[in-house]
């Protein structure tokens, strides 16, 4: 006997429990197939964002920030603090604290429109079947008219490091050092490496980032990777490029273990010890356990589970969303794709822009950007414009004292379309949404530059970036000719 829904979504991230909620909207009976579970045993919802993700890591962000700035900048507004303390069990309470109301948020928004939570790991069976297995190992199958795969991504690691507790970790464990480490070793300088190297390094570690590849944030719009390097690094982070970690060993002394990092760079082998170590070499999808060999669905070359644009496999009615697909590994990303196949379950033509998703990378500065960066319209020989303001010359920056960084607006050398937008500043992630909103409209950078910015405001440096792609920003000297 099994239990009939219209819609059954495995995995409870922001892939899966938004695709689950905007279905129970829609009216179609729904249930979330969910593995976590939490202390009492109940289905822990959110994934990994919620749990060991965005959310706790902003968390740490946010309390290092705080740190750093009342030790070193508050002074500078003539606040005197003297004898700043740090107590790191506070920091992961509040961040449990966080945790807790928003994945409770998740159970309470579920109840409310009705979604079904089942505890267990899915899997996808022919026939539009799911057999569940619970955390007692007992199996269950439920059917539906519509399957929606959601179970995301874990860690990728690496054979030199294998992890070992609370001595080498990934970024779960990297959210919950009971103690600031004297050094840090940090293996891969993306996002996720630069955000919780950051944190550590904030509260008081010597941190050293080990990175493979020759250029810094590849993906990023070089002009403004230039930058973050420049500011992460006088920040106290030893950022190593070219320098690729081959081996690892722990040792012991007097009871507290030591990691050996050994890492090949254009000099020959080096050796480096450190307290912790955390691998953040990148995540890759978790399709493990999820497909029976029968049941339809085809992975690509790299693993991820293959989809059309809409989101559907190559079996009819089962659709995949978030970090098991190709695209951007990011929470809003994944919620988007969600959203979209619920509408599409329900004959609406929603579509998601791939080319309109904002990448964000929470240090300090915040470096946040969307579309096309300058390096690429180079190497695609493009005609294209660049504005860029500074926002050492941003009144409300400077007031502020948080002057770092730039915004960097990209517009077609012909039409005028904004085609790119790069933010290095306190408020990129904020920021970058006004150009999102812009693209999508299609805007063009004389649109931005004639409508009426709040004075004074960060926003201004947007602005004034889109009036400097024609040479016209009022805050700088401008070497282009004004038209
Ligand atoms: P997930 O969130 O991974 O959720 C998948 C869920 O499926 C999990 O709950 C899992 O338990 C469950 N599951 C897996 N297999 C099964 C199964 N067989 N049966 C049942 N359930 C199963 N993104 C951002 O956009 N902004 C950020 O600031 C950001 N910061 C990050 C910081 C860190 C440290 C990390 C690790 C990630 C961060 N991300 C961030 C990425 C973001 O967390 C992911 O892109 C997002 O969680 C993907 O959502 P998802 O729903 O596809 O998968
Ligand atoms: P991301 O995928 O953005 O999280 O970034 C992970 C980074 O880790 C990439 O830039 C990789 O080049 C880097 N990386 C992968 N393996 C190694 C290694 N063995 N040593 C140093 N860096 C690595």
């Amino acid at each position: 006997m099994s239990d009939k829904y219209d819609v059954i979504v495995v995995g409870a991230g922001p892939g899966g429990y938004v695709a689950a909620i905007r279905c129970a909207q829609l009216g179609l009976k729904t249930a979330c197939v969910e593995k976590w579970v939490d202390k009492k045993k109940k289905p822990l919802l959110g994934g990994t964002c919620l749990n060991i993700g965005c959310i706790p890591s902003k968390a740490l962000l946010d309390t290092s920030h705080k740190y750093a700035d009342t030790k070193n900048e508050l002074a500078e507004h003539g606040i005197l603090v003297e004898d700043v303390t740090f107590d790191t069990a506070k920091m992961l309470e509040r961040k449990k604290g966080i945790v807790a109301k928003l994945t409770g948020g998740i159970s309470a928004l579920f109840k409310a429109n009705g979604v079904t939570t089942l505890q267990g790991a899915g899997q996808l069976q022919a026939g539009k079947k799911v057999e569940v297995t619970d955390i007692n190992g007992e199996s269950s199958t439920v059917e539906a008219d519509h399957i929606i795969l959601a179970t995301g991504s874990v860690p990728i690691d690496i054979p030199p490091t294998p992890l070992q507790d609370d001595v080498i970790v990934d970024s779960t464990g990297a959210l919950n050092f009971e103690h600031v480490p004297k050094r840090l070793g940090v293996i891969g300088a993306g996002v996720i490496g630069l955000e919780l190297g950051s944190v550590w390094s904030r509260l008081g570690a010597q941190v050293v980032i080990i990175e493979a590849l020759d250029t810094f944030l590849g993906m990023v719009d070089q002009q403004i990777a230039k930058d973050a390097k420049r500011h992460l690094t006088k920040q106290g982070l030893d950022i190593r490029l070219s320098a690729r970690v081959v081996d690892s060993k722990i040792t012991k002394n007097g009871g507290e273990s030591q990691v050996i990092l050994k890492y090949t760079d254009a000099d020959g082998e080096k050796e480096e010890s450190f307290d912790k170590v955390i691998v953040a070499v990148g995540r890759k999808p978790m399709s493990d356990g999820l497909l029976s060999k029968d049941c339809g669905v085809n992975l690509d070359e790299r693993g991820f589970i293959f989809v059309n644009d809409y989101c559907e496999t190559d079996a009819p009615g089962v659709y995949a969303v978030g970090d098991l697909v190709r695209g951007p590994m990011l929470a809003h990303k994944a919620s988007e794709e969600g959203v979209m196949v619920a509408e599409r379950i329900v004959g609406k033509k929603t579509q998601l822009n791939y080319d309109n998703i904002p990448s964000i990378i929470y240090t300090h500065p915040e470096i946040a950007w969307v579309g096309k960066t300058e390096d690429q319209l180079k190497a695609s020989g493009d005609n294209y414009k660049v504005g860029v303001f500074p926002f050492a010359a941003n009144g409300r920056a400077l007031a502020a004292n948080d002057t770092a960084g730039m915004v960097k607006i990209i517009a077609d050398g012909e039409t005028d379309r904004i085609i790119g937008c790069h933010i290095i500043g306190a408020s990129a992630a904020d920021l970058i949404q006004q150009i999102v909103i812009a693209m999508e409209f299609g805007s063009s950078a004389e649109d931005i530059g004639l409508m009426v910015f709040g004075h004074p405001t960060v926003s201004e440096a947007v602005h004034e970036a889109a009036l400097a792609v024609d040479g016209h920003a009022i805050h700088i000297a401008n070497r282009k000719k004004r038209k």
